[in-house]
């Protein structure tokens, strides 16, 4: 079975500051860092929506990505 991982396009971890590692969990109500162990409520208001762009990618491809960097 194939595993995806729906990543926001653009965000910034508050905590670790990385870009583009913040990912929703698979019922959508959190959002939670790759890097670090930040989770947190996925928030309701509108203001994330305007720049959110839910990408879905293969975690493997995500992975050789980030080792090719
Ligand atoms: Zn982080």
């Amino acid at each position: 079975m194939k595993r995806f991982v729906q990543f926001i396009a653009g965000a910034i971890c508050p905590d670790c500051k990385s870009k583009d590692t913040i990912a929703l969990n698979p019922t959508n109500d959190e959002i939670y860092c790759v890097k670090c162990n930040f989770v947190e409520k996925r928030p309701e208001t509108n203001d994330l929506k305007k720049n959110e762009e839910i990408k879905v990618i293969n975690i493997k491809d995500y992975k050789k990505n980030k080792d090719n960097k």
